[in-house]
């Protein structure tokens, strides 16, 4: 069974410009590649859930959003980091879908293809839908990145903050076991 980082995109692994669907505004958010090799060297498989609601409100493509994920994908396996899959709701909100965090339905999938196993697994969202999705879906545990300054749940300034947080508890814990 797979342990899994789910994560955000937009926010989380690049800096949220709003609607980013162009290379040229796809900026790797600051600690995030190394964040990712953290995770992968932590035996995590890394999953991407987002929601492109840019797709269904007109703003950009299918296949603009397909050739950024493609593009990203493959500066991650220059530096040696391999996505094992990614997931996108391209509806807009009104649309009603049941993919569209805070609902589950973009875990779901991810669920029904990969053998995971959620009591190791973990979501790094900087959004509470990011966070409320992963708890319907069952993940164990659930960071939120950025400023939230309301929230009671862990909060760190970055991804790469986050995952050494999370890896050195690990660490302690199998120490301890
Ligand atoms: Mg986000
Ligand atoms: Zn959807």
């Amino acid at each position: 069974m797979l342990k899994v980082a789910f994560l955000d995109r937009d926010g989380v692994i690049n800096n949220d410009l709003g609607y980013v669907y162009q290379i040229d505004d796809f900026e790797f958010a600051e600690g995030s590649i190394e964040a990712l090799k953290l995770l992968q060297d932590n035996g995590f498989s890394i999953i991407v859930i987002t929601n492109q609601s840019g797709i269904g409100r007109g703003y950009y493509s299918e296949r603009d959003y397909q050739v950024l994920t493609e593009w990203y994908i493959q500066r991650l396996v220059e530096k040696g980091i391999v996505v094992a899959d990614v997931y996108h709701c391209p509806h807009a909100p009104e649309d009603n879908c049941i993919c569209r965090k805070p609902k589950a339905g973009l875990f779901l999938q991810a669920l029904s293809r990969h053998s995971v196993d959620l009591s190791s697994s973990l979501m790094v969202g900087d959004k509470l839908s990011d966070i409320a999705a992963a708890n319907i879906a069952g993940v164990k545990q659930s960071y939120l990145i950025g400023e939230h300054l309301n929230s009671h749940l862990p909060s760190y300034k970055n991804l790469l903050a986050c995952v050494q947080a999370h890896c050195d508890g690990e660490k302690i814990l199998s120490k301890e076991k």
